[in-house]
């Protein structure tokens, strides 16, 4: 067994060079270019109710980001499957559950290190208990921090170094009593919350905003469109700007981690969960179940 860093706060299982550990496993140390420079790259899947909507793609995901970060993925994506059922016969079938595979850079070069060795990839698997949020709904305002572009980020990667950023926009806006934010990218047009993508809807269609670049273009946003779309709603994708939102009949959000959940309140503006919102989740739900 390899050291422990603190505790698990929950029930945590971590494929880890060859083996399965128990608990906060120490995957990295301090020459860890990823610990060191933020040379990491991940996605995250879930298992709940016995299901594990779209897990293929979030391992495809994960392979792309390591790709993009100009890091070597070396687990093809059968082997993250094979490994992940194997993962999860360690909880309880029904278990609520994040499923997060990891690449980073073990090795930075001689020089500073700053440029990191691609080839020197290492990874994990880490499964653990992760209750589903209820939809009871969040309240959001807009952030002042925005997403940075390709030009100024590795935004085309779900890369952990992207996360600081939206990090302090949640903070800032915790601070001031919001759940969540709207977060806008370098022309102002809002991207998404600061950890999840977000629709609305104004006059019975549903809108969301454009995927140019800035932000995740979440597989559960994809999926909760094709769903909406093959149930006969009309769902545009374009530019939206904070009035919009404002001004919206309603806001829900998608995200892996949970799933539809609805916007309650925007500033001082109070929303019920509306029919899209409803729509959307009964439709995510179904599909997990069914496919
Ligand atoms: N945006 C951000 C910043 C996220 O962290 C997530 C969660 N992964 C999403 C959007 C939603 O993406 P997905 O549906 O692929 O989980």
């Amino acid at each position: 067994m390899r050291n422990q860093v603190g505790s698990a706060p929950t029930k945590t299982w971590t494929f880890f060079e060859d083996d399965w550990h128990e608990g906060n496993v120490a995957i990295m140390g301090p020459r860890t270019h990823g610990a060191w420079l933020g040379s990491v790259v991940f996605d995250g899947a879930r298992a709940f109710e016995g299901t594990t909507p779209d897990l293929d793609r979030h391992f495809v995901r994960v392979n792309v980001s390591a790709e993009r970060f100009l890091l070597k993925p070396v687990v093809p994506i059968e082997t993250w499957l094979g490994l992940a059922r194997e993962g999860l016969k360690r909880f309880d079938p029904t278990a609520a559950l994040y499923i997060r595979p990891m690449y980073w850079a073990e090795l930075g070069t001689t020089g500073g290190g700053v440029r990191f060795d691609p080839e020197s990839t290492r990874w994990c698997l880490c499964i653990y208990e992760a209750p589903m949020p209820a939809p009871n709904g969040l309240s959001v305002t807009l952030s002042p921090f925005r997403r940075p572009t390709l030009e100024c980020a590795p935004v085309d990667a779900k890369a952990s170094c992207n996360y600081p950023n939206n990090a302090r926009a949640l903070i800032e806006a915790y601070r001031r009593g919001f759940d969540n934010c709207l977060m806008r990218d370098m022309l102002g047009t809002i991207a998404e919350l600061g950890n999840a993508n977000v629709f609305m809807a104004k006059d019975g269609v549903v809108y969301t905003p454009a995927p140019n670049g800035t932000f995740l273009d979440g597989i559960t946003r994809q999926r909760v469109i094709a769903l909406l779309r093959g149930d006969g709603v009309s769902v545009v994708e374009k530019t939206l700007n904070y009035a919009d939102f404002e001004q919206a009949d309603e806001i829900f959000s998608t995200g892996n981690f949970s799933k539809v959940i609805p916007i309650i309140r925007i500033d001082g503006r109070q929303l019920q969960p509306g029919p899209f919102f409803q729509r959307a989740r009964e439709l995510y739900w179904a599909f997990a179940h069914n496919g």
